[in-house]
């Protein structure tokens, strides 16, 4: 099933228009929404949970007219908002139960069954009987994860899971989103160019309301092959680099700085060819945005 989002616009109040005429369209399998803060992401993430009624713009998932007919969405819809309550001194499989019995699961049998499966698809089963307050960020989120698959949804909308892990629990938590792509179409929000590099088939980059790129990571990373290049300079050249070239990252090394500029020919001047990656198609796609805007 396929997620469409045409022409979607959504202002707050006077002047911050969050999202500005995003049209995408979101194949199965797990999708990255990647974009700095305040990008627009998770306005996008609260109109497609039905959250929040954006200002104009159709939204389609398969069949479903997704404005017009919220509660078919609801019920094929799992969302793990950036945060969420839980009761810190619920065990983790009260706290499954409580939201499967929320969720209408009412004959016991059944819903044992389920949170029991849950508990063992996230990987919770040898913690159930511990009190969700002690738990760590991943196995929080996981538990997160738990309860937005009760109802074995077909769209899962996960907001910002990673921030604040560890590389082990996002890790963990980037291969669970990959067993549910299986099932579900998953659609992962992110500032982290990692988590869409290690699992996204597909991606588009969101900034200030706008979709910058989309396509396959491989495809955007194509898009500047042979014109990356790159030089290592002193830190107090920084500046005149940035004044000279199109530099569109600079990251200190040790005894120096590394600038990555973007030119379509050799600049010369000690500058050696660069193997883009996904971080550089996302540094260039912010940098040409901030450049149309002439903030740059
Ligand atoms: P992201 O999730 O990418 O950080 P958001 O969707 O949260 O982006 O925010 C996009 C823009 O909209 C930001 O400028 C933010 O300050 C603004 N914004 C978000 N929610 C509200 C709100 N409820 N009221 C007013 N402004 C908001």
């Amino acid at each position: 099933m396929t997620l469409r989002i045409e022409h979607l616009s959504k202002s707050y109040g006077l002047g911050v228009r969050a999202l500005d005429d995003v049209s995408l369209s979101i194949p199965a399998g797990v999708f990255g929404l990647l974009g700095p803060n305040g990008a627009g992401k998770s306005t996008l993430m609260r109109t497609l949970a039905t959250l929040q009624q954006p200002d104009s713009g159709r939204i389609h998932f398969g069949d479903i007219d997704v404005l017009a007919q919220p509660g078919r969405l609801r019920a094929v819809l799992g969302y793990l908002p950036q945060d969420f309550g839980l009761y810190p001194t619920m065990r983790a499989d009260e706290t499954l139960d409580h939201f499967a019995t929320l969720k209408g699961l009412t004959r016991d049998a059944e819903r044992r069954e389920r949170v029991q499966a849950l508990l063992q698809q996230v990987n919770l089963w040898e913690v159930r009987a511990q009190r969700v307050g002690g738990f760590s960020g991943g196995m929080r989120q996981r538990l997160g994860i738990a309860i937005a698959l009760i109802g074995a949804p077909r769209l899962l909308i996960v907001d910002e899971p990673t921030a604040g892990l560890d590389p082990a629990e996002r890790n963990r938590l980037l291969d669970l989103l990959t067993d549910i792509a299986g099932d579900a179409l998953v659609l992962l929000s992110t500032h982290l160019v990692e988590d869409v590099r290690d699992i996204c088939a597909c991606m588009a980059v969101l900034d200030a309301g706008h979709v910058v790129a989309q396509g396959a990571p491989e495809q955007l990373i194509d898009a500047i092959r042979g014109r990356l290049w790159r030089k290592r300079i002193a830190r107090d050249e920084r500046d005149a680099y940035r004044t000279r070239y199109a530099v569109i990252s600079s990251r200190r090394v040790a005894g120096g700085t590394t600038v990555h500029v973007v030119s379509e020919t050799d600049p010369g001047n000690g500058f050696s060819p660069l193997e883009p990656d996904l971080e550089d198609v996302y540094f260039h796609l912010l940098c040409d945005r901030k450049a149309v805007d002439g903030s740059h």
